[in-house]
């Protein structure tokens, strides 16, 4: 029996570890698209399957399996309907599979009820390990309750009930600490990930990810007619750094930030490609509007009041370059050094401006 119980645990230990690879990128809640309820729900019933089909041999007339813990699964991490999908195919397997006998009948009654019930605290339940204990107590109630309607010897019943409930709560803590491993190592992978393309100070787009958009871009020339490029940099910078410190430096870095995205909207490419230089594409915004959204962004960082963390205000400017193809650059992939050299003309010719590319530079 323990070897046995020792099989189950490892069945379902192996597959959380396999649906935690197959949806790493995916955020798994009550609250996600239906397809992937319902998948979460499928898989959740192919567990419940296996483990019904390793059941644990108690005495040759009793048996018992684990199915329930999947149905546990797909509630707490999936909700309400996740749950019912993987409740009703399993009631179904029992049934269909497994013989219409009225011990098959109870059981896939068994099922369903444990299901409704873990559905419903899913739904009205918020805390995940409270809804875990009540789920677990489902699942040893129950049982218990066909057990003592289908089991006539009295020793019998008693050493079933205390080997189900041991082995239960066993499974059952043992799963729950697993699954709190795995949420932890799923959040440190999605903020590792999140941290490679975004920018942890702005919240704006990485250097790597601008790249990676800007090709995109490149790739697909020919589905587009106009692409521009902003680069932006701040004014005498090193200043501020020097005068205020460099704490004072990242505040005013993180207001730039929000500065760029209510500026700009949700279709362009906002980033900090280092240190105090930003870029914004922006994708078949006519020449005209390029130049105002620029001349935008320079006037909101000139106008803003930068609070610094003594309460103290100062302000600061940016100069901005601006790169439109196919108008100022024939090549697209002159595009970035074509914007950069626009940026070096304005601070050149004094700073606090925009200034469009050369037409002939190229
Ligand atoms: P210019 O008008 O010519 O751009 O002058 P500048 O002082 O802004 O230019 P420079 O490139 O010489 O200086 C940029 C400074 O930006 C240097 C560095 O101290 C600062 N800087 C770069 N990254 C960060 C950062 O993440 N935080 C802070 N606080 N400062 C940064
Ligand atoms: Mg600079
Ligand atoms: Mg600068």
């Amino acid at each position: 029996m323990i070897r046995e119980l020792i099989i189950n645990i490892a069945i379902i230990i192996a597959t959380i570890s396999i649906g935690n690879q197959i949806l790493i990128n995916k955020k798994i809640t009550p609250f996600s698209p239906y397809k992937l309820q319902i998948f979460f729900g499928l898989c959740s019933a192919l567990l419940g399957i296996i483990l019904m089909l390793y059941s644990i041999i108690i005495t040759p007339s009793v048996i018992m399996d684990l199915r329930n813990i999947a149905v546990m699964l797909s509630a707490t991490y999936c909700g309400f309907l996740s749950a019912m999908i993987t409740g009703i195919i399993l009631s179904l397997f029992r049934l269909l599979f497994q013989g219409q006998t009225m011990d098959s009948f109870l059981a896939a009654l068994n099922i369903l009820t444990i299901t409704v019930c873990c559905a419903l605290t899913a739904k009205y339940m918020t805390r995940r390990r409270l809804q875990w204990v009540v789920m677990s107590i489902y699942t040893l109630i129950f049982p218990t309750l066909t057990f003592i309607h289908t089991i006539n010897n009295k020793i019998l019943l008693i050493q079933t009930v205390i080997f189900y409930w041991i082995s239960t709560i066993i499974v059952s803590i043992v799963v729950y600490i697993y699954l709190h491993y795995i949420d932890l190592l799923r959040f440190t992978y999605q903020r590792y990930r999140e941290e490679s393309f975004r920018d942890h100070r702005t919240g704006l787009l990485s250097v790597r990810q601008f790249d990676k958009e800007f090709n995109k871009l490149i790739d697909n020339l020919s589905t587009y007619s106009i692409i521009s490029m902003l680069f932006l940099d701040i004014d005498y910078f090193k200043k501020v750094n020097d005068v205020y410190g460099h704490q004072n430096g990242d505040k005013v870095l993180e207001d730039i930030g929000k500065i760029l995205l209510s500026s700009t909207s949700s279709t362009d490419i906002v980033s900090r490609n280092g240190g105090e230089e930003f870029s914004v594409i922006l994708i078949e915004c006519p020449q005209n509007i390029v130049l105002e959204v620029a001349e935008r962004i320079r006037k909101a960082v000139q106008d803003h009041k930068f609070s610094l963390l003594d309460n103290k205000t100062i302000n600061i400017t940016i100069s901005i370059g601006v790169a439109i193809y196919p108008y100022t650059v024939k090549n697209i992939e002159m595009l970035v050094e074509q914007a950069d050299s626009a940026l070096y003309q304005a601070k050149r010719t004094g700073r606090n401006k925009v200034v469009l590319a050369n037409y002939e530079q190229f």
